[in-house]
């Protein structure tokens, strides 16, 4: 059965980055019938987040990307949050030293800083490694007494793997296809510390095999992680059913250079984070998807084509029809460039896609906010005729204020090339016809209307704008007719009196 998880660590809010990987473990997961965990990695305090957990799960529910298993969603093989499960990985680090695959390593942390300065001032980059780490203080160099002297004292130590020499490990990335490394190149990376945490390293893989994860998906940055979590499923003699790896694109920035940062979309105006974000301590703050008025399913729609394609000219899918056709070997390798006024015309797509009553309810809150408390149907019909000019709930407002407000003022460019001398009296013979108007229907109007410019030989342009201008403010808007009838017989006439002194 295909397992798959996410495994965010609570460092701050998830970056839509983060959740297209969610996406991407839940799309494969339902199209293979399996199942999709929420795993939260936090094994490294110093960077842990308050909030930050929440916040994940938020983002994931809003999305509509619901764990089968996870912290806040059950299942057997927890706990899912790594600080619950302390007791577990010791063990297997205590595994790795017995067969000879990790050591102790006792240099504090003033001596590698020390390494580290000295390096630089050489040019050069210090690395716990091969090269270095047999004149270093650890259990490779000391006595198994001194090392179990230490140990007794209590003194601070970490366990470090011992990177095999001169070994090229290859594996077969499902995205990437085959990819190899040689163990040279890698260093001695710390796996267990003596506060008793495990690190990234170690944790996650010991729970991907006791959480019996089948393939692991994730971002590109874990790529170079690859080669050590191979080695560790082989030391740990659980590399049988160990789990197949997948790397995912970056997500670049709009200009297509560079990977898309947190920070990019206050400094060029769109959300890079699901959800709002406001950190009280910390004054750090960013503005979310949901907030911007995304639909998630726009959103979701919008994630899933960074990086992934069906193959065919489709580029609107619902999230049924992702778990479809999502397939592992159609995500690129390359950088996805993040287009944020695609991300416009997703919402647009999906708004036009509601009906004028979901539209409606979505913005009466906005209404009665204003304290305006309208008939239902008459708003639905508003809504219906001012749908398409809308890529935002937020834009109904904008497009439909003056069927509840007459304008406070108007568009001067408009004034000063449309109001001709004679307009007032054109202006006001309409006004009157209007009076005489009994059927206040938007056809019946225009059959009079019609009828009355024909007679008068009176083109249609040379009216037709300084009313929308009265009616409306501006040169823009649905059809004028529908605009009298909602609106009201006397109102339309008090606005083209207004409009006219
Ligand atoms: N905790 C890691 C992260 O924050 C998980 C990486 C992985 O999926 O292995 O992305």
């Amino acid at each position: 059965r295909v397992r798959v998880r996410f495994a965010p660590s609570p460092t701050g809010p998830l970056h839509m980055g983060g959740v297209r990987t969610a996406l991407f473990n839940y799309l494969f997961a339902k199209k293979h019938g399996g199942d999709f965990l929420l795993r939260i990695e936090d094994t490294d305090q110093n960077r842990y987040v308050p909030g930050a957990e929440d916040y994940i799960i938020e983002s994931l529910k809003w999305c509509g990307l619901v764990p089968d298993e996870g912290v806040g969603f059950g299942g057997d093989l927890g706990p899912y949050r790594q600080s619950e499960r302390k007791p577990i990985y010791k063990k297997y680090a205590d595994q790795l030293i017995e067969n000879g695959n990790a050591y102790y390593s006792f240099d504090t942390a003033e001596e590698l800083d020390e390494l580290r300065k000295q390096a630089e001032a050489d040019k050069q980059v210090f690395s716990y490694d091969l090269h270095t780490r047999n004149s270093l203080k650890n259990s490779l160099t000391l006595s198994s007494e001194e090392v179990q002297a230490r140990l007794n004292n209590g003194e601070h130590y970490v366990i470090r793997f011992k990177m095999p020499e001169t070994r090229d490990i290859v594996e077969e990335d499902l995205i990437r296809g085959r990819v190899s490394f040689n163990t040279n190149q890698l260093d001695d990376k710390v796996l267990f510390k003596s506060d008793g945490m495990p690190t990234y390293h170690l944790a996650n893989v010991v729970d991907d095999y006791l959480m019996n994860i089948t393939h692991v998906i994730r971002g590109e940055e874990w790529l170079s992680s690859m080669p050590l979590h191979v080695l560790l499923y082989e030391s740990l003699g659980i590399s049988e059913n160990r789990p197949r790896f997948s790397h995912l694109p970056l997500i670049l920035k709009p200009e297509g250079k560079g990977k898309l940062s947190k920070r990019d979309g206050d400094k060029m105006g769109f959300p890079v984070f699901p959800l709002l974000w406001n950190n009280q301590e910390t004054g750090e703050s960013y503005r979310g998807y949901r907030e911007d008025g995304y639909f998630p399913e726009a959103f979701v729609n919008m994630l899933a084509l960074l990086g992934w394609n069906s193959g065919t000219e489709q580029e609107f899918f619902s999230i049924d029809e992702l778990i479809e056709s999502f397939d592992l070997t159609r995500v690129v390798k390359s950088g996805a460039r993040f287009d944020p006024e695609k991300a416009k015309w997703f919402n647009r797509h999906y708004l036009q896609l509601k009906s004028a009553a979901e539209l409606a309810a979505l913005v009466l809150p906005e209404l009665k906010e204003k304290g305006i408390d309208p008939d239902p149907q008459k708003l639905e019909r508003i809504v219906g005729l001012i749908k398409e000019r809308c890529e935002f709930v937020k834009d109904i407002w904008a497009q439909s204020h003056f069927f509840f407000q007459a304008p406070e003022s108007y568009d001067e460019k408009t004034v000063k090339s449309k109001w001709k001398a004679d307009t007032n009296e054109k202006l006001e013979s309409i006004s009157a016809l209007f009076g005489t108007i009994t059927d206040w229907k938007a056809e019946a109007i225009k059959e009079t209307f019609s009828a009355f410019m024909t007679a008068k030989e009176w083109g249609f342009g040379a009216v037709m704008v300084p009313i929308r201008l009265a009616l409306v403010g501006g040169s823009s808007g649905p059809d004028l007719f529908e605009i009298f009838e909602l609106i009201g017989k006397e109102e339309t006439i008090g606005r083209i009196k207004s409009a006219c002194e």
